[in-house]
């Protein structure tokens, strides 16, 4: 055959790759026999590690172990270091694809080439773009990038078995080893929408784990008076006895806790043995969970859900195995989350489905995501004129009718930003263009429209055409500077801060560009010769505006400003023209 599409989870600590057989979504192994492929990459003696054998020897080894490159994908200009050559993001998380590739391949014997690869919903289109590129490094044809949640609701079959009209509000609540992402999905027969995403890009399984290993090192030393921190072969086995400690009590109510010879004091080898329960583990780790508690609120807030809303939740990521953590998840959420799936397996099964939609081996199912945060353009006064709302259903497209700033203008700068704040500069620059060759006219008079694209992948493709002429530019985004995963949900955060000021601000800049627009219709009128007693009139308001502009004034009194303009101009018969007006 060799026309499998495969399903690839590509996590921040863990991966995995899944493939429909039989109609049926399935796990594929590693070589190892693992169901999942830790995603570090090492170089131990020379020789190349990723997976299983990188993890564990990760603390002893750290300067040449490379862990959760994720964070880093479509941060321009970063590379790591292994063993004397610097690695791109890309090239790291194309590793660890080469080696599920090869061991795919292994276990179906046939060769892999078509891939379907997950990242979390709030990835840019940068990020995105990196994926797919460390994807095709590795040799596979990426078909598809698709949400981590949506992946989740696929792999439960939620779009399955519902009538037309019928929609099901779903929460997707991913605990991982070193990120947290929480998700709402809008979902109606076959059709999959993420509506809202929130989340913490500093927690995870590891800060479970940081707070145990805190907790033993300090009882060691008490005891033993050794301090293990500065022993790194002690760290590795503890780290790894650790999580296994965790695990445990994740199905069980007390563990041991134990490494043998862990050091050696005066008194001989030393064992650290200590009994652990998970109450004590919880109470512990209690203020982890709440950390979870905000997001997830403010996600539900966003999508208009509470929790009487909420049909389906659903948990993916290995962290949410933790008893604790189903209890918060319920109790936030009004709802039992669903089980039957393995938590760190449902989002590689889910992108196997849409794999196998692709490979025509599974009856279609439409997908749809969304985009994280809003895209648009700068206008006069340095505003952030949105075209594409933050949370709108992708693939879309949008247009918007701009027009230039002033007179004579022949050219426009489109600068593409991408942020929740009103003013231009305080959002990411993502990319810019010029559009030229625009006939000179009258500032406002040309129409210019802007037209956003972003395709199934989250690529963005941003138009520009004078309507007169039809002379067009446009670019691609996808080497442009892109935004790092933990930065989105801290934009969103200090819009959401400054969302009073930023209105206020924005409102004034307005009144101002109106009133200074004002002054400029009633100068080309004062121009065309009018009757002298109107001229008066028109030059004495003029003569006021331009002072109130130089005396820092008030909206209040910037609307009074150009209230009287759109009097006078009224009389002498001359309309507003609008669009946001692009600089030059
Ligand atoms: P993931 O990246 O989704 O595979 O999640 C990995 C994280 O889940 C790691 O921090 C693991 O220690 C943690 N994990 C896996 N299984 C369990 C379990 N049964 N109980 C608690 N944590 C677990």
């Amino acid at each position: 055959m060799g026309a499998s599409v495969v399903g690839i989870d590509l996590g921040t600590t863990n991966s995995a790759v899944a493939v429909v057989r039989a109609g049926e979504p399935e796990i594929v192994p590693s070589a190892a026999g693992d169901r999942t492929v830790p995603s570090v990459v090492a170089v131990d003696d020379g020789r190349r590690l990723v997976g299983r054998p990188a993890k564990n020897q990760a603390v002893r080894n750290c300067e040449n172990t490379v862990q959760s490159i994720k964070r880093s994908m479509g941060e321009t200009g970063v590379t790591v270091e292994l063993d004397g050559d610097r690695y791109t993001p890309e090239a790291v998380s194309a590793m660890i694809l080469r080696r599920i590739r090869r061991d795919t391949e292994a276990y179906l014997g046939e060769t892999v080439e078509r891939a379907v690869i997950t990242v979390p919903a709030y990835f840019t289109d940068r990020q995105r773009q990196a994926t797919k590129d460390a994807g095709e490094i590795a040799g596979f044809d990426v078909e598809r990038i698709v949400n981590e949640p949506t992946a989740a609701a696929m792999a439960y079959g939620v779009g399955e078995t519902m009538s037309p009209g019928d929609q099901r509000t779903v929460v997707v609540y991913d605990l991982g080893g070193g990120t947290f992402d929480v998700s709402v999905l809008e979902v109606t027969e076959g059709m999959f929408e993420v509506v809202a995403t929130s989340g913490d890009t500093d927690l995870g399984g590891d800060d479970w784990d940081a707070e145990l290993i805190g907790w033993a090192v300090e009882r060691f030393e008490r005891d033993h008076g050794v301090d293990l921190r500065e022993d790194r072969e002690a760290m590795q086995r503890l780290t790894e006895a650790t999580e296994r400690a965790k695990v445990a009590l994740s199905s069980r109510v007390e563990t041991e806790l134990r490494v043998p010879f862990i050091t050696s004091t005066g008194a001989g080898p030393q064992d650290l043995e200590y009994t652990l329960t998970r109450s004590e583990f919880e109470e512990r780790t209690a203020h982890l969970v709440e950390r979870t508690i905000g997001p997830t609120e403010q996600a539900m807030a966003d999508a208009g859900v509470s929790p009487a809303g909420v049909d389906e939740v659903l948990l993916t990521g290995g962290s949410t195995r933790m008893p604790a953590v189903r209890r918060t998840v319920e109790r936030l959420t009004g709802t039992e989350p669903r089980q039957g799936i393995n938590p760190d397996e449902a989002v590689a099964l889910g992108a196997a489905i849409q794999g196998g939609v692709i490979g025509g081996d599974v009856e279609d199912v439409l997908l749809v995501d969304v985009t994280p945060l809003s895209l648009g353009v700068e206008v006069r006064g340095g505003l952030f004129e949105r075209v594409i709302h933050r949370n709108t259903t992708i693939p879309t497209r949008a247009t918007k009718d701009f027009t230039t700033a002033s007179d004579g203008q022949t050219e426009v700068e489109i600068r593409v930003y991408q942020g929740e704040r009103e003013r231009a500069a305080e959002n990411t620059l993502l990319d810019e263009f010029t559009l030229g060759g625009i006939p000179p006219a009258e500032a406002g008079v040309p129409r210019i429209e802007v037209t956003f694209t972003i395709d199934t992948n989250g690529i963005v493709q941003v138009g520009a055409e004078e309507v007169n002429t039809g002379t067009a530019a446009g670019i691609t985004i996808e080497g442009g500077v892109g935004l790092p995963a933990e930065e989105i949900e801290s934009m969103r955060e200090e819009a959401r801060r400054h969302e009073t000021a930023d209105r206020r601000r924005r409102q004034r800049i307005e009144a101002q560009n109106r009133v200074e627009d004002s002054i400029g219709r009633t100068r080309r009128l004062l121009e065309s010769d009018p009757d002298e007693a109107v001229a008066a009139g028109l030059q004495r308001v003029v003569d006021d505006a331009e002072q109130l502009l130089e005396d820092d004034p008030a909206v209040e009194e910037l609307n009074r400003a150009h209230d009287r303009f759109e009097e006078i101009l009224s009389e002498v018969d001359i309309e507003e023209r609008s669009g946001g007006r692009l600089p030059d």
